[in-house]
C-alpha cells in the first residue's frame, strides 16, 4: 500500500469504495523538519483508516505535517480538515480555494443542469449523492491560496506550483525541475481520461484544459505522479493521447447532433461510455450527471468554435444544433 517513489517521496494507495474512480494517489513528501501531503481521500472511515494507518507506521507527526489540495474534489481535500493540526499550512489553488468557501456555486449548478435536460427528481437525487456532499470534509479549512510560479519546499525538493485549469477552474500541478517529476493531480491520468465538465453559461473547460496539456508538454518531465491509477512515464505521449480522445468525444458529438436539435442530457446518452450498464437509464444517476457534464463541455467548445449553436427552448432549456456547412473537426486547437 506504501511505495517509495524516490528518497522521501512516497505513494499510498488509498481504496475510494464503491466509486468508479476504485483509488486515490496520496502522496507523502517527509523531510527532517516539515512533511507534505500532497492529496488525500474522501472524508469516509475507510479512506481515514488507510491514512491513518499509513502514518502511524511511516510514524509520521502530524504536528510538523503540511497539506496540498491538487484542486477542490472531495477525493483529494475530503481529510485534510481531519489531520492538519491548527499551523498546519493547508495549500489549495485560490480559484478553487474560493469555490470551496462560496457555497453558491451549487444553486448555479442547478440551474444549468435543470437547463440541461434533468428532470427535478433527479436534481434533488443529484445533490444528496454528490460526493462533494456525502464526503466532503468534516469542518471548513482555512485555505493557503497557492498560484501560478509558487514554490513549496519540502527537504530537498522545490515545488513549483502551474496553474492548470479545466478539470476545475483552479487546478495546480506541482513540478519539481531538478528530479523532472510533476505531481498532476487529475489533470494528467494514465488509465482513464481525467472528466471534464461544464455547469455554467460562460466557461470552456475544454479549451481551458488542452491549454494546459500544451503548458505541461513544455516541461522536460521524466515521471508524473497522478492522482489516481499507475504512474506515467512518457508525459507527452499521454498528453497526445488525451488530445486525441477529446478530438474524437467532439466529432462523435457532432455525428450525434446530425439527428437533429437536442439537449445535454440526450447528447450524453447517445455518446459512447465506458460504464458496465445496459442502458443509459441503467446507468446510476452520479454517471449520468458526470457524463452530462462531459457533454455539455464538448457541446461548449464546439459551440465556441463555431461548429454548434444553442438555443433556448420555450420552456427554458438549452437545445443544441449543428451549424450548417461544418464539417468535422481536424485539430483541438
Ligand atoms: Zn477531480
Amino acid at each position: 500500500m506504501i511505495e517509495e517513489i524516490l528518497p522521501n517521496i512516497y505513494r499510498i494507495e488509498v481504496p475510494l469504495p464503491a466509486n468508479p474512480l476504485k483509488s486515490v494517489n496520496s502522496y507523502l513528501l517527509t523531510s527532517e523538519t516539515r512533511n507534505l501531503v500532497i492529496d488525500t481521500a474522501f472524508n469516509q472511515p475507510e479512506c481515514l483508516e488507510v491514512l491513518s494507518q499509513a502514518y502511524e507506521e511511516m510514524q509520521i507527526d502530524l504536528d510538523k505535517t503540511d497539506f496540498f489540495s491538487s484542486h477542490l474534489h472531495a477525493d483529494h481535500q475530503g481529510l485534510i480538515a481531519t489531520f492538519a493540526r491548527p499551523g498546519a499550512k493547508t495549500y489549495m489553488g485560490k480559484v478553487d480555494a474560493l469555490r470551496v468557501e462560496d457555497q453558491s456555486g451549487w444553486k448555479k449548478m442547478l440551474k444549468y443542469a435543470s437547463m440541461s435536460g434533468f428532470s427535478r427528481e433527479a436534481l434533488q437525487s443529484a445533490v444528496k449523492n454528490h460526493p462533494g456532499h456525502k464526503h466532503g470534509p468534516e469542518r471548513s479549512v482555512e485555505w493557503d491560496h497557492v498560484g501560478e510560479g509558487d514554490i513549496i519546499t519540502i527537504g530537498d525538493y522545490t515545488l513549483k506550483c502551474l496553474e492548470t485549469p479545466g478539470h476545475t477552474w483552479g487546478h495546480i500541478c506541482l513540478y519539481e525541475p531538478h528530479q523532472k517529476i510533476v505531481f498532476s493531480g487529475d489533470h494528467i491520468l494514465g488509465d482513464i481520461t481525467p472528466n471534464i465538465q461544464v455547469w455554467s453559461l460562460d466557461d470552456d473547460p475544454l479549451k481551458s484544459y488542452m491549454e494546459s496539456l500544451t503548458k505541461i508538454a513544455a516541461l522536460d518531465v521524466k515521471l508524473v505522479l497522478p492522482g489516481h491509477r499507475s504512474l506515467i512515464h512518457d508525459c507527452r505521449k499521454r498528453v497526445d493521447e488525451l488530445m486525441t480522445h477529446h478530438l474524437h468525444r467532439c466529432n462523435e458529438v457532432l455525428d450525434i447532433l446530425k439527428s437533429g436539435s437536442q439537449h445535454a442530457v440526450q447528447t450524453a446518452s447517445r455518446m459512447t461510455w465506458d460504464i458496465k450498464a445496459e442502458s443509459w437509464d441503467h446507468f446510476p444517476l452520479m454517471q449520468q450527471w458526470f457524463a452530462t457534464g462531459e457533454a455539455l463541455a464538448h457541446l461548449r467548445f464546439l459551440e465556441n468554435k463555431g461548429f454548434v449553436s444553442q438555443e433556448i427552448s420555450s420552456d427554458d432549456v438549452l437545445l443544441y444544433s449543428l451549424v450548417t456547412g461544418q464539417g468535422i473537426l481536424h485539430s483541438m486547437n
